[in-house]
């Protein structure tokens, strides 16, 4: 079967905007545009499309990335000689809630161009700024829409600003808005140079062209100008004709404009109110002419399952061989969705799957396009193209999947370790029973997310990235597994590691008649570079110990390794090495000398100048300028190190490394002192060493 939609007429594309700034009302417009939405969902009666989640609809923040297919026509030019000009979006939704990094990295691998959303009022805020700065990671082709353009306040000009204070240097204005506030009517289309005025009754689908208004003709003039020196600047050629004074047509400005914006060297602004309407079936063309498809962004490279040094290129290509990479798994009440992206070839209804990290394979048995409101089974994903496999049991985020003859590797989404961790206990017996399967489901969904037991209270500790990001576990588990939980408090997920070497003994005798325990090992622990974690090396010569019994030792390291010597924190950066100890021909045993391990382990590192590592996270606080003092000493007292402070716009930022531990409810808190102007952004930093005086305490308190 052929595909509907050749992959030149395929947008891949996420919004990213800061929380509020308007992102789930722009996506809601965007669906209703192109078709797929009758009934606008207003976010704030909760009933918006596309977060479908329930406590993401009362919080008002959008967690998941799910993946919406819809259509919408390009404007003739984009594709010349080919009449039909249906365009499939695939709309990643990205979080914009900066504990949720780790779901905007993931959905920022897959999408080939992102629309920042900006809060008229407001301009840019941290987490789109954040989020701005992953996106350059990836080198994601970038276009930006001012919204809240009707908003009291709302300056268009501040916050393209903005823009270019605190992002990039590469905004390059395309339209410019005719009134403000509640007066705002229209836009001017640079290129054109024609006023496009909303006509208001008409759900905004409807604009009028007109003249540019006489007071804004001269303005307009200026930024056509601007716009068109910056093109120029892009191409030889036309700036050959620019020097020239030879006019430059549209078309060759557009053809301009996608080229470089494809290779992110300019970022098109456009303007509008998403909630009244205005604006954003502008963009929606702009997706089509300026952002690539997916044949036009470079190519990927992966790598072979058996020897990750051997390259492949993969291109998107439906004759290629079969890779695509899962980036999303989410489940719901019809079972387990796989959210893919297919890199290259074709994977049919039916098709094995082949998973390069288990080296199992699956069947894909059902293939579902996923709308704002309803799912479309399909029988079969090209090259380019993204869609959700339903009921796939053994895949996780990142994975890869291709086929049996032909194995590969796309590079893998790197995730955090966490860093903060929580006790949760089920009320009931029932819930104890739904617990175990909520958590597997949880886990497989979200890689940042992990759960351990603790052996000697028997409770269950989840850890993530962050205070809300388990607030939001705890909350899915009780609405979508039916789990009720007593939660603790959030605890640092603190570290130990030792500061000096040292040899020491481990022995465990028991011999008081019949049949005794005899293990005997001597270890040198070393302490290693950061990041290191744990190494275990037999150096044990003559068979002092025989060799069947040196896993069991390293079993016994290990374990203290994962539950810690100093106050129960996994320990690591540390080398181990067995050198020397003794046996008994009856009495030893694998029990004995994991034992005898375990002895030397807790001991030793007990000896070796042990310290605790805590969590410390880079921080970025924005405050008008009156608050900066108040802050500061803030962060101070929190055991902060300000590292310095710049102003942006109208209000200054500050730059901070700060302990974890002090910074539970600090959002709250920022918000309360600062009247609600404040905003900040935190994301995981480094370890470092918890100061002695605290690192006592902690030691007491967990010794109980
Ligand atoms: P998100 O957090 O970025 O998804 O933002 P939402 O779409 O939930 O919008 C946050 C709030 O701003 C909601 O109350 C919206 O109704 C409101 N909002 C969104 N777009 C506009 C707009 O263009 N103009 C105005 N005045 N309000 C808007």
């Amino acid at each position: 079967m052929p595909r509907s939609n050749p992959i030149h007429k395929v947008r891949n594309f996420g919004i990213i905007a800061h929380i509020d700034a308007g992102k789930t009302t722009f996506t809601e417009r965007v669906l209703l545009y192109t078709g797929r939405t009758h009934k606008i969902g207003e976010v704030h009666e909760g009933e918006a499309t596309m977060d479908w989640m329930a406590q993401e609809r009362e919080r008002g923040i959008t967690i998941t990335s799910a993946a919406t297919t819809c259509f919408w026509d390009a404007p003739a030019w984009v594709y010349p000689d080919d009449k039909d000009l249906q365009t499939r979006f695939n709309i990643i939704d990205t979080p914009g809630h900066v504990d949720f990094t780790v779901e905007v990295e993931r959905s920022l691998r897959v999408l080939d161009g992102a629309i920042a959303v900006f809060d008229g009022v407001a301009g840019v805020e941290s987490q789109t700024e954040t989020v701005w700065r992953q996106a350059e990671k990836y080198s994601v082709p970038r276009m930006c829409f001012i919204n809240k353009l009707d908003r009291t306040g709302a300056d268009f000009y501040f916050d393209v600003q903005s823009i270019k204070d605190r992002l990039t240097d590469h905004a390059v204005v395309m339209q410019l808005p005719i009134g403000a506030e509640e007066n705002f009517s229209g836009t001017i289309d640079l290129l054109s140079m024609k006023a496009h005025i909303f006509i208001d009754d008409q759900n905004g689908k409807e604009v009028r062209i007109e003249e540019i208004p006489a007071d804004m003709l001269e303005k307009a003039t200026e930024y056509r100008q601007k716009l068109v020196e910056r093109i120029a600047e892009t191409s030889d050629e036309l700036m050959d004709k620019f020097l020239e004074g030879i006019e430059i047509t549209i078309p060759e400005l557009k053809s301009a404009i996608r080229k470089a914006t494809t290779k992110s060297e300019i970022h098109p602004v456009f303007c509008g109110s998403a909630l009244k309407n205005k604006g954003v079936q502008a963009i929606l063309d702009a997706v089509c002419e300026y952002l690539p498809s997916p044949v036009d962004v470079a190519e990927i490279e992966a790598c072979e399952v058996q020897d990750e040094s051997k390259k492949v290129i993969i291109t998107p290509n439906d004759a290629g061989k079969f890779a695509a990479l899962a980036f999303k798994i989410a489940s719901d009440q019809f079972g387990t969705l796989t959210f893919f992206r297919v890199y290259s070839g074709v994977v049919n209804k039916g098709d094995e799957l082949y998973n390069a990290r288990t080296g199992k394979t699956e069947r894909a048995g059902r293939i579902v396009l996923m709308h704002s409101n309803n799912r479309e089974d399909v029988d079969a994903v090209y090259a380019g193209e993204i869609a959700a496999f339903v009921g796939l049991k053994d895949v996780r985020t990142g994975d890869t999947l291709c086929t049996k003859q032909n194995q590969l590797l796309l590079e893998s989404i790197t995730f955090a370790d966490p860093v903060i961790s929580m006790a949760i206990e089920p009320k009931t017996k029932a819930d104890q029973e739904r617990l175990g399967l909520a958590l597997g489901k949880l886990t497989q969904e979200d890689p940042s997310l992990r759960v351990a037991s603790n052996e000697e209270t028997g409770q269950t500790i989840i850890s993530g990235m962050g205070e809300l990001h388990l607030d939001i576990i705890v909350d899915r588990m009780r609405r979508e597994y039916k789990v009720d939980t007593n939660v603790g408090a959030p605890q640092v997920a603190y570290k130990e590691a030792i500061r000096k070497s040292v040899e020491i003994q481990g022995k465990y005798v028991r011999q008081s008649g019949g049949r005794g325990q005899f293990g005997d090992c001597w270890l040198r622990l070393t302490p290693m570079e950061t990041g290191s974690g744990f190494s275990f090396d037999n150096k044990v010569v003559g068979g002092v110990i025989p060799r069947e019994f040196i896993p069991a030792i390293q079993k016994g390291c290990e374990e203290v390794c994962q539950n810690g010597a100093l106050a129960g924190y996994p320990i690591i950066d540390i080398k181990v090495e067995v050198y020397d100890g003794s046996y008994h021909d009856v009495d030893s045993s694998e029990m004995a000398f994991k034992l005898a391990g375990a002895i030397a382990m807790k001991e030793g590192v007990l000896s070796a100048n042990p310290v605790l590592l805590e969590p410390i996270m880079k921080m970025e606080v924005v405050v008008p300028d009156e608050y900066m003092g108040d802050v500061i000493g803030d962060l101070n007292s929190r055991r902060g190190q300000v590292l310095g402070s710049e102003k942006r716009g109208k209000a200054t930022v500050v730059r901070a490394d700060v302990p974890l531990e002090n910074l539970f409810g600090y959002i709250s808190d920022l918000r309360g002192k600062t009247k609600g102007q404040g905003t900040a952004s935190m994301e995981f930093g480094q370890y470092a060493e918890v100061p002695r005086s605290i690192q006592e305490k902690i030691v007491a308190s967990r010794g109980k």
